[in-house]
Formats: C-alpha cells, structure tokens, sequence
C-alpha cells in the first residue's frame, strides 16, 4: 500500500494533512516525538472515516531514530509521500539574547532533521534505486521571507535554509522521479504559537495580513496534499506563499 509519513501529524497543520492525505487514499504514518495519546487520537479520526494510519515513534532531531522509523515504515508499505513538517520555534526574542544553544535545537530540527528525512525518503522513492517515486513537502514559513525581526530570527533563518534544500534537493532528484516542493505559511491558529510564549499572537498579526486574518491548518494542508498529488505532477522546485496575501 502507498504510505505518506507526515512528521509532527498529531497536530496542528501536520494533523490537518494527514487526515486529507488519507482522504486521497494514502496509508498515512503519523510521526510524533511525545504526544502519543495525540497521535492515537489522529490515527483514530481516520480509522473513523475508513482509512488507514498508524503512529510512529522518532524525535526528527535524532539520526538514529529517524533511520530507526523509516525501517519501520518499510514494513508497512511503500513510501510515496514525506512531508516535513515538524518544526519548532522558542519565546520572542532579539539577536543579543539569542544563544547558541536555542540556535542549535532551532536547526536540528527545522533543518537537520528534515534533511535526515529527505535523505532516508530519497533512497526509498528514487527510481535510480528501484523506487516507484514520489513526492516531498517541506513546510517552511513566511518567516523565511520576512526574517522576522525581533521575534525569532533564528527560526525565520532556518525556514530559509528549509526552502533552499527544497530548491537544490528537487533539482537533484528530478530525474529520479521525485518531486519536492514547499509550502510557506503565514500565521495559523495553531497550537505552536502558546508553545513559544504567545498564545494570542495570531490574532496580534492578523491586521498586518493583506486577507485581514489568520489562516486555519486545513488551508495550509490542501495547499500541502496538492503539492503531494498527481494534480501537480509537472511542479517541483516550487514553493507556494499561503499567507493570506502578504
Ligand atoms: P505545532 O506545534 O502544532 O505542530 C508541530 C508538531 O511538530 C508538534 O506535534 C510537535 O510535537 C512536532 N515536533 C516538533 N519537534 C519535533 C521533533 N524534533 N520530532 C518530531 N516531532 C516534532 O505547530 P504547527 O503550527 O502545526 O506547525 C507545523 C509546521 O508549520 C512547523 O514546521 C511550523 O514551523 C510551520 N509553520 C507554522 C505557522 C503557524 O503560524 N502555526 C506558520 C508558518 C509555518
């Protein structure tokens, strides 16, 4: 059975994506790292509609556990599908107090472990390697374009290192029947924003939005699962704003 692993998918927009990915008829394996009653709960919601998911352990940031997942994805099916979703971002704050620590955690998981993903879903989906192909997503953010100063310039950095491994990675692998996309949020009213310290900050940016509001995770996930389908099957290298305009 065809298999789409979204990391982070117990909630928020990685939620919102797996449920559409199994929707479209995918066999959806549901990355978390802590949350397992969360990521019971998705695999739970689909069952419910008549599809097929399962939860899988790993921290995206650790090597190990990331190889560790995809062999245990090998046993479920074929992987057609990664999106690279799971991301993290700490409280606001300007560059004096930024250390090196924060930086680091910041890149070993927006950056290093979504390049861990690729690499592993890369062997499994390339035609060169007897793979049936496939398609990737990483979900950057419209920080990448903004660099959002004074709040976290360390995330909005990584996000922009996230769409240059989009641009490189989907030239590398377009003769090995690969596509890789990306897909740039705006603000969405998810849980991610309390986890860095404010949890209204939505609604605070909302203004600033062209569209005059924030987004919902369900209109970053179709951007995502279309991105993913054979309805783009001629895209790649491309990332799409999905920002309300700005
Ligand atoms: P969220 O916090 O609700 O979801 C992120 C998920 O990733 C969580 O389940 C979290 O546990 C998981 N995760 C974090 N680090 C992990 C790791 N090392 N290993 C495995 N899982 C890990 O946030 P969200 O808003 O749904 O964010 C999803 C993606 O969208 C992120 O990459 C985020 O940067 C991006 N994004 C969000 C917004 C927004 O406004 N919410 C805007 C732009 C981009």
């Amino acid at each position: 059975m065809d298999l789409a692993l979204v990391t982070g998918g117990s909630r928020g927009i990685g939620r919102a994506t797996a449920l559409l990915l199994a929707q479209a008829g995918y066999r959806v394996a549901i990355n978390y790292r802590q949350r397992a009653a969360e990521a019971a709960q998705v695999v739970a919601e689909i069952e419910a509609q008549g599809g097929s998911a399962f939860a899988v352990q790993a921290d995206i940031a650790e090597e190990a556990q990331v190889v560790r997942m995809f062999e245990e994805l090998d046993r479920h099916g074929t992987l057609r599908v990664l999106v690279n979703n799971a991301g993290i971002l700490f409280t606001q704050c300007r560059v004096e107090a930024l250390t090196a620590e924060r930086i680091q955690r910041v890149f070993a998981t927006n950056v290093t472990g979504s390049f861990i993903c690729c690499r592993e879903a890369v062997k499994r989906m390339s035609t060169q390697h007897g793979g049936q192909g496939g398609a990737i997503v990483n979900v950057s953010s419209a920080a990448a374009r903004t660099g959002s100063p004074n709040e976290y310039v360390d995330y909005a950095a990584s996000k922009g290192a996230m769409d240059t491994l989009t641009k490189g990675l989907s030239l590398e692998v377009a003769t090995q029947g690969i596509r890789v996309n990306g897909v740039r949020p705006g603000p969405i009213y998810t849980d991610m924003h309390a986890d860095g310290g404010e949890p209204g900050r939505v609604d605070r940016v909302a203004s600033g939005i062209p569209m005059g509001r924030g987004g919902q995770p369900d209109e970053i996930a179709q951007a995502i699962v279309w991105l993913a389908s054979e309805a783009a099957s001629y895209v790649t290298g491309t990332i799409i704003d999905a920002a309300g305009g700005r």
